[in-house]
């Protein structure tokens, strides 16, 4: 006998509630574009994309050399290859740097007899994604300064890796940092990951001349959640690709990106730089309003609105206690994602003792909702809480 589920499975109906199904419990996610959250929903336009692509077979190497030159034309730089995420451009970015377009060198990645081995990196920018060039086998350099970034770069010095978002707390500004690669013939990598928006700055790195340049595709691009961007010179682009899918006997093998991916990114691009990003703004700003003016009737606690200087840069919302602090925003945070329905904060507060609340993963009505979840649990605080 046939259950009115397995009816329903076997015609694919487009209500089918995949979650329900596998008992996965769908959040809110209040805390911005983490992976382990899906990042940032795919766009319906990219979506769209994505199943038109699915229906014929192509060359990928036909796809992936059309997409870049496409990309690249959009973004004024020189090429541009789509990527695995931003964890595969680094992996594919530096192993581009170690090997070229040389088919043995490619082969033999991450043995790297005889070819260079060091990536120098500031001190200060270190970082949990840094093992993804590690993955090519290279050891990592930290200097601090100007002079130790000069001493450190030798004949076994195969890039400079660059993190943006910790440009304030490096000591080398990126600018400097690209003239010292280019003085001393090194190419420099920039991972500017989840730094759109601004629009800009996907001109703004390659223009300022580092020669590899990172972006996620599933954070503000609204893009497929595995994909990303990997742009800079011809010469290392072609180099990276040569490093993936298709080609079997590859290092970045594993980092294959479907064609289907390759053209839903192109399309999260064309979507993203015809966006009205105004619009998107005020959207945000009305999340983070509806969160504001809900918390503060409430006298004991503090809500401000911020935007990180750099990397997520949109309105959050930043929660904390004025005086006399009730539970620890920690047990808040555990209160939201136990509740119903169950919301995700940002995970590391910026600030500890507060709560950070990010406003563009949030879907239309979800702001007032968790203003809602809120106000309960943090008027309800001394009420027989264990501190
Ligand atoms: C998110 C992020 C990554 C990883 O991005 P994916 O697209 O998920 O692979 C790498 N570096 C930085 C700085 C990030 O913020």
């Amino acid at each position: 006998m046939r259950s009115r589920s397995t009816d329903a499975v076997a015609r694919g109906t487009p209500s089918r509630d995949f979650f329900a199904e596998l008992g996965v419990r769908p959040i809110i996610n209040a805390a911005g574009t983490y992976t382990k959250f899906g990042g940032m929903l795919t766009h319906p336009e990219v979506v769209a994309a994505i199943a038109a692509a699915s229906d014929r077979y192509a060359r990928l190497e036909d796809v992936h050399l059309a997409v870049g030159a496409r990309i690249a034309a959009l973004l004024e730089c020189e090429a541009a290859l789509v990527t695995s995420g931003s964890a595969g451009a680094l992996t594919l970015g530096t192993a581009a740097c170690l090997t070229g377009e040389d088919p043995e060198r490619i082969q033999r990645l991450p043995d790297l007899a005889g070819l260079k081995s060091e990536v120098v990196i500031q001190r200060a920018h270190r970082f949990l994604y840094d093992h993804a060039v590690r993955a090519c086998g290279v050891r990592l350099v930290e200097v601090d300064t100007h002079d130790e970034l000069e001493r450190a770069i030798t004949a076994q010095t195969a890039m400079l890796l660059f993190l943006n978002k910790a440009a304030p707390s490096g000591r080398i500004p990126a600018a400097e940092f690209v003239a010292i690669g280019k003085r001393r013939g090194v190419p420099t990598l920039n991972d500017a990951a989840a730094d759109v928006p601004p629009v800009d700055n996907l001109f703004t790195y390659t223009r300022m001349g580092f020669d590899l340049v990172v972006f996620s595709g599933g954070k503000g691009l609204g893009g497929p959640q595995s994909a990303g961007l990997l742009l800079g010179r011809r010469d290392l682009i072609a180099a990276a690709r040569l490093n993936t899918a298709p080609y079997s006997d590859t290092l970045g093998r594993g980092l294959k990106v479907s064609k289907e991916e390759v053209i839903g990114m192109m399309v999260a691009v064309e979507r993203y730089l015809r966006r009205d990003h105004d619009a998107d703004w005020q959207t945000w700003e009305a999340a983070v309003s509806v969160l504001r003016s809900a918390l503060e009737p409430l006298p004991n606690v503090q809500a401000e609105r911020f935007i990180p200087a750099i990397a997520n840069q949109v309105p959050h919302l930043r929660v904390r206690w004025r005086a006399d602090p009730g539970e620890p925003m920690a047990s808040v945070a555990t209160k939201l994602r136990d509740g119903d329905p169950s919301i995700e904060v940002v995970p590391a507060p910026s600030e500890e003792g507060t709560l950070e609340i990010a406003s563009w993963t949030l879907r239309p009505g979800e702001a007032e909702i968790v203003a809602r979840r809120l106000r309960e649990i943090l008027a309800r605080r001394g009420t027989g809480v264990p501190r």
